[in-house]
């Protein structure tokens, strides 16, 4: 369990833009690329992901999709910057995980190659009513390997310097 999470403030405009790219109705969603420092996780960038099933109640990114995706961010950061956790959207829901989205949580930590035992899950609660459709509600979770199920995780908002430029 991290101690603090940070998360840059530009990941909002990150979530917007991908939000933008696919029907309101749809989940949508990608990984969440940052460092860890410590016992800080510090999120830098909230990733989409081309090649995924979206649908109004599940959201399943391809996993060689994904995995490009963190190649190119651990090189092009000179191997700062690698997976700390995942997101995804809750169009018409609540920023509250499902029994589902505790069951991807618990896969990510158990997962060796992943190597991560705590991973981060944020949620966007979206409106898909078109004239409320900038209202967003994001909830930051994470696994507790202890208590073995997704707890609540209050966040710092922050400007990290490890932005790609351009
Ligand atoms: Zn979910």
């Amino acid at each position: 369990m991290a101690e603090r999470i940070w998360v840059d403030h530009r990941i909002r405009d990150d979530i917007r833009d991908e939000l933008r790219r696919h029907r309101r109705w749809l989940e949508t969603g990608g990984p969440l690329v940052g460092y860890i420092v410590d016992r800080d996780f510090v999120v830098v960038r909230a990733a989409g992901v081309e090649n995924a099933t979206r649908r109004r109640g599940s959201f399943q990114p391809d996993s060689a999709a994904v995995d490009r995706i963190l190649v190119d961010e651990y090189r092009r950061s000179g191997g700062r910057l690698r997976y700390v956790g995942s997101w995804h959207s809750h169009p018409a829901g609540s920023a509250i995980p499902s029994s589902r989205d505790v069951r991807t949580a618990q896969g990510i930590a158990g997962e060796p190659d992943v190597g991560l035992p705590s991973p981060l899950q944020v949620i966007v609660a979206t409106s898909v009513l078109p004239w409320t459709a900038q209202r967003r509600d994001l909830g930051c979770w994470q696994w507790d390997p202890r208590r073995h199920t997704l707890v609540s995780r209050p966040i710092k908002w922050t400007r990290t310097d490890l932005r790609e430029t351009g």
